[in-house]
């Protein structure tokens, strides 16, 4: 889904309010009474000239239930809400180009005040989901916080505090910079993914750091759960050493550790399921793509649960939920990314299909998720498609 800023210079103080108004409002309903909207933004009656023109630039949607009229955020409402948060803190001035398009996310430069580049991650649960999820709606049948809103927010909440977790010990990740609703800022790696990597020097070295790195989460009381090729950037640099009193330049492979939100405890019911998985997803690429094999066995999961806590290192499984991301957040994302099948980038044939139709997938999710009568009256795009997400100009965010 496109990401176009371009309305967001035209918004006035009162459209700001109005916006935020629907943003409020929709925690507790599925669509917001135009009364209500006018009541939380302080704007009463003088509220509709913003509704039409939100409305207008896709930003909210037009709903009708059986009975009342109302709005609903879109996709394009929260993102210009998050972008406007990031602007405020001064976190974010600029966006540029998108880098990437997961099944789950859309990933964009942005550049802070000072022009320093950094990565927008926004999260986009339901994108696909919900389709599958139409065969199993009662899933989501009253249950408000099955919305993708909320599962998008979760998600990034969950990548925010596991980045933030893993960095603060040492562990080569992105930096965590920011982080709001169903997005966050961290900084910009300059690698590619392993999995656009055709040959390096010398596979062992590289294959024992990642399987080391595996080891290290769980010491950490963590698995990763998606560490593929697509998940860790390797990152070329210059390592001088001196060699029989000659200085040589070599290059080292630094991988870095990406996308988190799939992360489970050591403790977790399928905790060995998903250890051998990911250390299988990495013997498998190694042999498949630099014919490398590892003589060792394993390592296997009850090598890992030696390690737990090893050298008095800290539970990181059991801190992230001191910081924000409680067990029941954990629980409600898993159920989720579970019931819709969402289990990380590791199938390239996994369709995203979302490319011309952002904006129906999500009518698609909407319609009917309360068990009412909803019917999209407005389908307003989120973009009006002028605008090149892949163009080199940055907008301004203001
Ligand atoms: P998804 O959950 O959709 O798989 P990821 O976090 O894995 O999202 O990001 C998708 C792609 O975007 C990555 O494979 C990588 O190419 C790029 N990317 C993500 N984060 C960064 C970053 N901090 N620096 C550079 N590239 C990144
Ligand atoms: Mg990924």
């Amino acid at each position: 889904m496109r990401l176009d800023t371009k309305a967001m210079r035209y918004l006035t103080a009162e459209d700001w309010k109005t916006l935020t108004a629907v943003e409020t409002g929709s925690r507790n309903h599925e669509v917001v009474p135009t009364p209500l909207i006018g009541q939380i933004s302080g704007l009463r009656g003088g509220v509709h000239k913003s509704i039409s023109a939100l409305a207008k630039v896709g930003l909210i949607a037009r709903l009708k239930n059986a009975k009342y009229d109302g709005y609903r955020l879109t996709y394009g409402g929260l993102d210009y809400l998050a972008l406007n948060t990031y602007r405020k803190r001064k976190d974010v001035y600029s966006v540029g180009n998108q880098i990437g398009v997961g099944k789950e996310s859309d990933i964009f430069v942005v550049a802070d005040e000072k022009g320093v580049q950094c990565v927008l991650k926004i999260h986009r649960l339901g994108r696909i989901s919900f389709r599958t999820v139409k065969a199993n709606r009662d899933y989501l049948r009253n249950r408000s916080s099955g919305s993708w809103m909320y599962m998008s927010r979760l998600a990034a909440l969950k990548e925010f505090t596991f980045m933030t977790a893993l960095k603060e010990n040492g562990f080569p990740v992105p930096e965590p910079l920011a982080q709001s609703r169903h997005t966050i800022v961290m900084s910009l790696i300059d690698a590619f993914p392993m999995r656009q990597i055709s040959s390096v020097p010398d596979p062992a070295s590289l294959y024992s750091e990642l399987i080391s790195m595996i080891l290290r989460l769980a010491q950490y009381g963590l698995i990763h759960g998606d560490f593929n090729e697509f998940n860790i950037l390797v990152k070329e640099e210059p390592k001088k050493e001196i060699v029989y009193g000659k200085e040589t330049e070599d290059l080292t492979l630094i991988p870095i550790l990406i996308d988190f939100p799939q992360m489970v405890s050591v403790d977790h019911a399928n905790a060995e399921y998903y250890f051998d998985r990911d250390v299988n997803c990495i013997k498998r690429f190694f042999e498949r793509r630099f014919h490398f094999t590892s003589d060792a066995k394993g390592p296997h999961f009850s090598d890992a649960r030696k390690l737990i806590g090893k050298d008095g290192v800290p539970r990181l499984d059991v801190s992230v939920e001191a910081s924000g991301f409680s067990k029941k957040m954990a629980k409600e994302l898993e159920a989720y990314m579970k019931e819709v099948g969402v289990d990380g980038d590791g199938d390239p044939n996994a369709s995203r299909g979302d490319e011309d139709s952002g904006e129906e997938d999500e009518d698609e999710s909407e319609e009917g998720e309360e068990g009412e009568d909803v019917e999209e009256e407005e389908t307003a795009a989120v973009s009006n498609g002028a605008d090149d997400v892949g163009a080199k100009s940055e907008s301004g965010v203001n």
